[in-house]
């Protein structure tokens, strides 16, 4: 891999031609002009590789466009104005009408939804599997399955795929493989370098790092982008604005540092959470007691600061309450960001529909952001002695 430091401060950047500044510049124009009809012509003949129209290139993009492909070890990237954007439309370009899809069970709950109920108005269908377990990936094939879908570790409870097998697998079957790599980003796992064809990522979340800007990225080879781009991006049109682009370009200086942070904070905070009388369960990668150790050890070279925890009072009641004393970590969706945050499942069901016995339903999830471990250890401490 290139240098992270030439990436992040100098890939890409065309100083010269912004009066060297520093920070890049923000082109916020919808189009660009030529000369001659003749320099029109040729940029016309390939929109993916000129500045033509914003809902395709644009400058701005293109510096972020450049890090990005080149942080994931990629040859190329498209950048999307959502992570689910940067999900859903490379599946409508990859897949056709009767095509088979191998997921694992309890994606994004957004990538749930396009398998379930806007995929099939297309008639493409899913296969669930636990992912946990790489047999269970030769056992779902057809001979209509063109795409394997993964998302290690997946938002809650944190599974992981042993994502060398299944890349290898799928190579071999002529499939296309996909992995959701927002949690951990390029700097603590490189989904490319072991196989995979795809890596979509929320850069909402730890790429922004600021809670300020919707995005998405996709990385893979540059034939398979620039089908995608040729088609339905341009089609759809899910282009970022060069604003949101360049909150991007900001944050990706301090990612390397930010994700530490996060990291070294949700250890402390983990290991205290583990001895803690309230606290029945904990369930992170980097977790002593993770069923998946090893392999998370094998493939990720940090671990992100999402996790979730289950009480050992675990009623419908108890978690609301924990959740609603909190009064340093906010309740709200999303992660990534400076701020320390929880959201538990109970939030998106009715106490009439929660099932005590399910596990699912008792998790907290919870994501520690930059503030000093500490006084977050202190702000759930109080919340706890609320409920006990
Ligand atoms: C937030 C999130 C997404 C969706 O990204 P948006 O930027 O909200 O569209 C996809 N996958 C994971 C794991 C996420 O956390």
């Amino acid at each position: 891999m290139m240098d992270l430091s030439f990436i992040l401060n100098e890939l890409g950047e065309d100083r010269d031609n912004y009066y060297n500044a520093v920070s890049p510049p923000i082109i916020q124009s919808s189009n660009f002009i030529f000369n001659t009809i003749a320099e029109m012509r040729n940029a016309m003949s390939s929109e993916f590789d000129n500045n033509l129209y914003s809902r395709g290139q644009n400058p701005t993009l293109n510096i972020l466009r450049k890090k990005l492909a080149a942080l994931d070890g990629a040859e190329d990237a498209l950048l999307f104005s959502s992570g689910i954007a940067a999900i859903s439309v490379p599946l409508l370009t990859l897949l056709t009408s009767g095509d088979h899809i191998i997921a694992i069970e309890n994606p994004y709950s957004w990538t749930a939804k396009l398998f379930n109920d806007f995929l099939p108005k297309f008639g493409i269908t899913t296969t669930f599997i636990n992912g946990c377990d790489f047999h269970n990936f030769e056992k779902a094939l057809q001979s209509q399955t063109r795409l394997i879908y993964l998302e290690s570790p997946n938002s809650y409870s944190y599974e992981i795929q042993d994502i060398k097998s299944i890349a290898d697998l799928a190579r071999e079957k002529g499939i296309i493989t996909i992995i959701d790599n927002s949690y951990s980003t390029p700097i603590f796992q490189q989904p490319i370098a072991m196989g995979i064809d795809l890596v979509a990522q929320s850069a909402t979340k730890y790429i922004g790092g600021h809670s300020d800007v919707m995005a998405g990225v996709l990385t893979g080879s540059k034939a398979i982008i620039k089908k995608i781009f040729e088609h339905e991006f341009m089609n759809l049109g899910p282009a970022l604005s060069p604003n949101s682009a360049w909150l991007l370009l900001r944050g990706l200086r301090t990612l390397p540092l930010r994700l530490q942070r996060s990291f070294e904070s949700t250890e402390i905070i983990i290991k205290w959470l583990n001895h803690h009388p309230a606290v029945k369960e904990v369930i992170w990668p980097f977790n002593a007691d993770f069923p998946q150790l090893e392999l998370a050890h094998q493939q990720m070279q940090g671990c992100g600061g999402l996790f979730s925890f289950i009480l050992k009072d675990s009623s419908f009641a108890k978690i609301e309450q924990f959740c609603d004393r909190l009064s340093h970590i906010s309740i709200a969706v999303s992660w990534g960001g400076y701020e320390s945050l929880v959201l538990p499942v109970i939030a998106s069901i009715t106490n009439q529909q929660y099932d005590s016995h399910n596990k699912q339903h008792q998790l907290i999830r919870m994501y520690i952001g930059l503030e000093d471990p500490d006084y977050l250890i202190k702000d759930i401490q109080q919340a706890f002695a609320h409920i006990l």
